[in-house]
């Protein structure tokens, strides 16, 4: 076991102890016995100097010209390569996903890193002619300033890597308020920032709670743009207050991701991605399948198909090979879990899981038995509302039309995903199923570097995140007039 870490704070190139006195504690989500460390919960003022730091860094880093940022990125990641090993055991010693999750979202970060980087010599605007004569038009990127990142705990290196790296490649200095859950993943983050060579400032970390150090961050006038990932909840909040301040805002937040089968799709095939798509991650990725939407010529041998499945699936310790389904990431997600399992067995058919799961040596982890729900009704709060957990609810509706409408009956929209050999009914899906990602004979979870991610209705606010969305966010565009006639105009000016 490795000994515990002390959480601290970046501000201005320096690692500083909070003054607040408060920490949290974080512990190893398999095993309760593991210490990670305590981080701080800082306060308001330490928050301020965090902004201050990211302002006072701000005019250096926004001259210094893009494809030098650029090169940063590039040398930012090839380090992180060289650490992938080191993040991914401690993701998993942190969050609790299996290593190959932890490695498979390091990547993906890195992916995104590399693009991003590559985007530093693209940071173009356009040329536009003009109705005068011997006038012409351009437009420039600008940096928005200090930005604000608030990010949760269930991806510690995708997400903040997703928003660094174009925050940063605009020209934007950075204050991070990273999960109170995932503290030393952060940590390890900003270090190698700092190993990279970052200009002192650039990139602040301030750790703390959401309600004191975050809203500092969401409602200070020296802050130009927040972006958040997290729950709906807070999402909420932080986007009213964001906005009454005037910031440009992205809000990223929860899902109920529906996977539809129809009766002509392969169902071997769809088994497979449902079980990935719903208990990989235990269930904790904002895009997981959470409601089974399955026409009812299909259903019996699918829930067949997917039971067989869950049996075979190895839980356990993320660390150790082979395990497929780690821990949930805390006593009170665990509980959370446990409490919607409750009102699952008042509204539904409980087929398997259902409780907690304590053998194979999680008795002293927050392990959840993979469960599954059969005739789950629409209005279900189960088929509603967030779980978060490795929980499937299914819903059995009698056609193709009965199966979008059900799909489209939830307040979310991130990810969502159809089985069927039926192009015509594929192509329809396409057109009318409410989400901003759907995923055609492929699992709802996933995504690739270049391309945007997000999601619409109560899921998505502001531009979409990676691809060459994150560019338009981290950006503001400034039109130049030019008239080089040396004289003055006549006539009407609009
Ligand atoms: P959370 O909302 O509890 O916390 C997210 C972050 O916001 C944390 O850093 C927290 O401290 C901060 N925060 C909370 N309240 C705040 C406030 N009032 N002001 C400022 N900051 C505040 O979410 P979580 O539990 O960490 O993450 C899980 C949630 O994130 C799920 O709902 C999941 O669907 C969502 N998520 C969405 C996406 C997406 O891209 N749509 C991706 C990953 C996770």
């Amino acid at each position: 076991m490795n000994p515990p870490d002390r959480g601290q704070n970046w501000i201005g190139g320096a690692w500083s102890d909070s003054v607040s006195g408060q920490q949290l504690e974080r512990r190893n989500p398999a095993d309760h016995a593991d210490l990670l460390g305590a981080a701080p919960l800082s306060t308001r003022a330490e928050m301020r100097a965090g902004i201050a730091a990211a302002r006072q860094a701000l005019p250096g880093w926004r001259a210094t010209p893009a494809p030098r940022r650029g090169e940063f990125l590039f040398a930012w990641k090839r380090l992180l390569e060289l650490k992938k090993d080191e993040l991914a055991r401690l993701i998993t010693r942190e969050e609790g996903k299996t290593l190959a999750e932890a490695a498979g979202e390091i990547q993906r970060g890195l992916n995104i890193v590399e693009y991003i980087a590559g985007e530093a010599r693209r940071m173009s605007g356009e040329t536009l002619p003009s109705e005068l004569p011997a006038n012409f038009i351009y437009t420039l990127r600008q940096p928005l300033g200090v930005v604000g990142l608030i990010t949760p705990w269930n991806f510690p290196a995708a997400i903040p890597l997703w928003k660094l790296a174009p925050a940063l490649v605009c020209g934007n200095t950075v204050v991070w308020k990273p999960s109170e859950l995932t503290p030393f993943s952060s940590q390890f983050l900003a270090r190698s920032l700092a190993e990279a060579g970052l200009p002192a400032g650039v990139v602040n970390l301030v750790h703390g709670r959401g309600q004191e150090a975050g809203d500092e961050l969401v409602t200070h006038p020296d802050v130009a743009a927040i972006s958040f990932t997290g729950s709906n909840a807070a999402g909420t909040a932080i986007y009213t207050r964001a906005a009454a301040g005037l910031k440009k805002v992205q809000c990223e937040m929860g899902g109920k991701n529906a996977v539809v089968v129809l009766e002509d799709a392969d169902l071997e095939l769809a088994a497979g991605h449902i079980i990935a798509g719903a208990f990989g991650s235990s269930g904790q990725r904002c895009t997981a399948t959470s409601r089974l939407i399955v026409v009812e010529a299909a259903a019996d041998r699918l829930l067949r198909l997917l039971l067989e499945r869950i049996q075979s699936l190895k839980i356990g310790n993320g660390a150790e090979a082979g395990v497929q389904v780690g821990p949930i990431v805390s006593e009170a997600q665990y509980q959370r879990v446990l409490d919607y399992i409750q009102t699952g067995r008042t509204e539904a058919r409980l087929c398997c899981g259902g409780q907690p799961y304590r053998e194979n040596g999680c008795g002293n982890g927050w392990f959840i038995a993979p469960t599954v729900f059969d005739e789950v009704s629409v209005e279900a709060r189960i088929a509603q509302e967030e779980i978060f957990g490795p929980v499937l609810p299914m819903l059995r509706v009698p056609d193709f039309e009965a199966a979008l409408k059900a799909a489209n009956q939830v307040k979310f929209g991130l990810a969502g995903s159809i089985f069927t050999r039926d192009v015509n009914r594929a192509f329809a899906a396409a057109e009318r199923f409410e989400c901003g990602m759907l995923h055609i004979n492929s699992p709802t979870v996933g995504g690739e570097a270049h391309v945007p991610f997000g999601g619409i209705k109560a899921t998505g606010v502001g531009e979409r995140e990676t691809g060459s969305t994150a560019i338009d966010f981290y950006s503001e565009i400034k039109v130049i007039y030019v008239d080089y006639t040396g004289q003055k105009r006549t006539g009407s000016l609009y």
